[in-house]
C-alpha cells in the first residue's frame, strides 16, 4: 500500500458493490491509501489483493481517514451501516454517493452535522467501467469549502462538478438526467425497431442516430434560452408542424407492427400544448404543460 502524502490523502470506501468496488479500485490505482468495508466481507478480497486495507468494522473504516466515501444500495442501507458507527464521524467528511432523493440528501446533511461531520452529496453519472475517466461527471452538492478541500481526491473518480450548496441538488440533477437518458434510450430503441423492420441493423442505424443527436443538442441550447425567457418564438418549427410530423412516425411504426406507446404519449403532450395556445410556438413551449399549475 502507498504511504499517505499530501497529494494522495487516505480515503475510506464503505460499500463494495459494483460501484463501490470500482471507486475503491480507482482510488488505489491513483495512489490513495484506501481502507474498505462492506457488509459481506468477501467482496473486499479483490481490493485487498490490490493493496486496500480491509477494516473489520465501519468504526475502524471511518477512523482510517478523513474522507469517507459511502456507496451502498439506498439510504436505509446507509443508515444501517453508519448509525451504529456515528460516534466516530466527528471531524470527518462524508461523501455520500448512494442514490436517493433530494429530501434524503437534506436529511443526511443534518444527520452528519449532528454527528460533527461535514457532508457532500454526490451522484455518479456513469457505470462502474467509467469510474476514473475525466470524461465522466460526478455531481456534488453541499458546502463549497468542503468540496474545494477534497476536490483533488474526488477528481480521481471522474470530473467533479459542484452544483451548489443546496444539499439536494446532486440528487435532483441525477433524477433529471436519468429521465433524459431513459427517454433518449427508448426513443432510440423505437427508431432502431422501426428501421430494423426493414432489415437495417442497429449498428447501421446508431451512427446516424448519434449524428442526429448532435443537431438535437443544438436545438436544446436554443430552446433553453426560450424556456428561461418564457417566450417561445415558433421561427424554426412550430408545435403544429411537429404534430403533423409525428403522425408519419405513428403511421410507419404502426404499419410495421411496433408498439407506439411512446410516440402516442409525445403526440398527446404536443396536443395539450396546442390546446393551451402554443400551436404556433416552438417545441420549447411544451414545458408549459409539463409544469403542474
Ligand atoms: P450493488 O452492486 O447491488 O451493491 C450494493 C451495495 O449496498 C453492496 O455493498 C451491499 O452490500 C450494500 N448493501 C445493500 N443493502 C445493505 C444493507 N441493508 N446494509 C448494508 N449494506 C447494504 O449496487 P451498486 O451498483 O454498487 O450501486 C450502489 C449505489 O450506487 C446505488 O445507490 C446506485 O444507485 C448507485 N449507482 C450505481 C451505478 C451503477 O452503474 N452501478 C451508477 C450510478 C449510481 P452486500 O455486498 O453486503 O450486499
Amino acid at each position: 500500500m502507498n504511504a499517505e502524502n499530501a497529494d494522495h490523502p487516505a480515503v475510506t470506501v464503505i460499500g463494495l458493490g459494483s460501484m463501490g468496488s470500482a471507486l475503491a479500485a480507482t482510488l488505489l490505482d491513483r495512489g490513495h491509501p484506501t481502507t474498505v468495508w462492506n457488509r459481506s466481507a468477501d467482496r473486499a478480497r479483490p481490493l485487498a489483493d490490490r493493496g486496500a486495507r480491509v477494516a473489520a468494522t465501519p468504526e475502524e473504516a471511518i477512523a482510517a481517514g478523513e474522507l469517507i466515501v459511502a456507496c451502498v444500495l439506498d439510504y436505509p442501507a446507509l443508515y444501517s451501516v453508519l448509525d451504529p458507527a456515528a460516534g466516530s464521524l466527528a471531524g470527518k467528511t462524508l461523501v455520500n454517493l448512494t442514490s436517493g432523493s433530494p429530501e434524503q440528501a437534506a436529511e443526511a446533511t443534518e444527520w452528519a452535522r449532528s454527528h460533527g461531520a461535514d457532508y457532500l452529496d454526490g451522484a455518479i453519472m456513469t457505470t462502474p467501467p467509467g469510474v476514473g475517466s475525466p470524461e465522466m461527471m460526478f455531481l456534488y452538492s453541499g458546502a463549497r469549502t468542503v468540496f474545494d478541500t477534497h476536490r483533488p481526491t474526488l477528481a480521481a473518480l471522474g470530473d467533479p462538478v459542484h452544483l451548489g450548496t443546496e444539499p439536494g441538488l446532486a440528487s435532483l440533477y441525477d433524477a433529471a438526467l436519468l429521465g433524459l437518458m431513459w427517454s433518449a434510450f427508448t426513443g432510440w430503441l423505437h427508431g432502431t425497431a422501426l428501421v430494423g423492420a426493414e432489415q437495417a441493423a442497429a449498428t447501421e442505424f446508431t451512427p446516424v442516430a448519434i449524428r442526429w443527436l448532435t443537431a438535437v443538442t443544438g436545438f436544446m441550447t436554443t430552446y433553453a434560452a426560450q424556456v428561461d425567457a418564457g417566450s417561445y418564438p415558433g421561427d424554426d418549427a412550430t408545435v403544429n408542424v411537429q404534430i403533423a410530423a409525428i403522425d408519419h412516425l405513428l403511421h410507419a411504426a404502426d404499419a410495421r407492427g411496433l408498439d407506439n406507446a411512446l410516440p402516442a404519449l409525445l403526440k398527446s403532450t404536443m396536443e395539450r400544448a396546442r390546446a393551451a395556445g402554443h400551436g404556433s410556438d416552438s417545441y420549447a413551449s411544451v414545458i408549459e404543460v409539463l409544469r403542474k399549475p
